[in-house]
């Protein structure tokens, strides 16, 4: 297979973190007799800097062009200042925007290797977790109209509308069972049906979409009990699929009890066109430049994209792997090291992958 592939290394420790996700694609793609076609292209600060503008046209023509999109970070100190549509981040909103993503896929996985950083109890998470959460990107309440202020009363009044069509529901549910097929076959819908109209319109759409795929076990689970049975007992999920704002609220409590935002990835997806895979974190100026950034998550982003750009369950496995060799073997970037353990650079943590694909 051929893959063109789009980097937007971005800001702070971005293109370090990239290099190394690069050099494992590159070791994976030789092992496994593919070829990966390269573009670069500008964003966030960067961009600022050189065209004036966070997200230059040139941008999203060759995100437009390429088959997946690797992104590494956006933003920082030096560009706080600017006008909201003038910062780094309104380039991340915007290239969303241009590829028309409509969902987020973050995993909330915690290697067993990295059990102590995890917030929950050891017996709760001896086997380590392993969640995916689906999140809606593009409608519910963020996006609702009408929205405003007004008197009524006598009292000043603020409203917002959450809102979904069927089709909205129907392209996020079958992303989100096409993802459980890829995993253990089981997906839990979150909604909040006893009280919301937008909820029960969910959950019939979810249940006809269901029958398209009959190996999945569907079940429904309330918000509240959700964010709830997340810290009880996290393992019981295997892909949560959700709106925007529940999915906001979960998608980070999911990622936190990890305890470990370097080693996260995530995908947005939309309708057949190119998806962004990026690692959770930030661009972390605090440490940029200085070689101490973990760069497993944009690693980790990068078997993600295997799975669901390019369908490469085996060459996406390969990463996963390697990843959890090196873990097992002790080696640890700062934001995860433990006594007794080896503490590696950015550099070495990437070639360290690479040698075990
Ligand atoms: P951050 O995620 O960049 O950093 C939070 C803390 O985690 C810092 O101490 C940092 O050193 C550490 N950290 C993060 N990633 C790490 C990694 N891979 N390895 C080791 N340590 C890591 O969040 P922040 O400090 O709130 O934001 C910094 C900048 O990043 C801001 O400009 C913010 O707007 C931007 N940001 C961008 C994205 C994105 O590009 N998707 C997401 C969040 C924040």
């Amino acid at each position: 297979m051929n893959m063109k592939i789009c980097l937007m290394p971005g800001d702070g420790i971005g293109p370090e973190i990239v290099e190394q996700a690069v050099a494992v694609l590159d070791k994976v793609a030789a092992k496994f007799g593919h070829t990966v076609e390269y573009s670069n292209a500008l964003i966030g600060g960067v961009a600022i800097d050189a065209t004036g503008n966070p997200l230059p046209d040139e941008t999203v023509a060759a995100c437009k062009a390429a088959d997946a999109v690797l992104l590494g970070a956006v933003g920082g100190p030096k560009w706080d200042t600017l006008p909201g549509d003038r910062r780094p981040e309104k380039g991340l909103l915007g290239i969303r925007k241009a590829l028309g993503l409509f969902a987020n896929l973050r995993p909330a996985k915690l290697f067993p290797e990295l059990a102590q950083a995890c917030f929950l109890r050891p017996d709760i998470v001896k086997d380590g977790i392993d969640v995916m959460v689906v999140r809606e990107l593009t409608g519910c309440i963020y996006f609702g109209q009408p929205v405003g202020r007004e008197m009524r009363d006598g009292k000043m009044t603020a409203f917002n509308t959450m809102v979904y069509d069927e089709e909205e529901v129907r392209r996020i549910a079958r992303l989100a069972f096409d993802a459980a097929m890829k995993r253990e076959k089981r997906l839990c819908s979150v909604d909040k049906a006893n009280v919301l109209e937008v909820s029960r319109l969910w959950r019939e759409v979810v249940e006809e979409v269901a029958k398209e795929y009959p190996e999945v076990e569907l079940t429904h689970m309330y918000v509240d009990n959700a964010a709830m049975q997340l810290v009880r007992n996290p393992n019981q999920f295997d892909v949560i699929v959700t709106g925007n704002l529940f999915g906001d609220i979960l998608s980070d409590e999911a990622a936190v009890i990890t305890g470990s935002i370097g080693m996260l990835p995530s995908a947005s997806l939309g309708a057949g066109g190119p998806g962004l895979y990026e690692p959770i974190h930030g661009s972390a100026p605090d440490i940029a430049g200085q070689n101490k950034a973990n760069p497993l998550a944009t690693i980790l982003s990068v078997a993600m994209m295997l799975r669901y750009a390019f369908s490469l369950n085996d060459e996406a496995q390969a990463i996963e792997n390697a990843v959890q060799r090196v873990l097992q073997e002790g080696y640890r970037t700062g934001d995860i090291m433990e006594e007794g353990k080896s503490l590696v650079g950015c550099n070495t943590m990437g070639n360290l992958v690479a040698e075990r694909i």
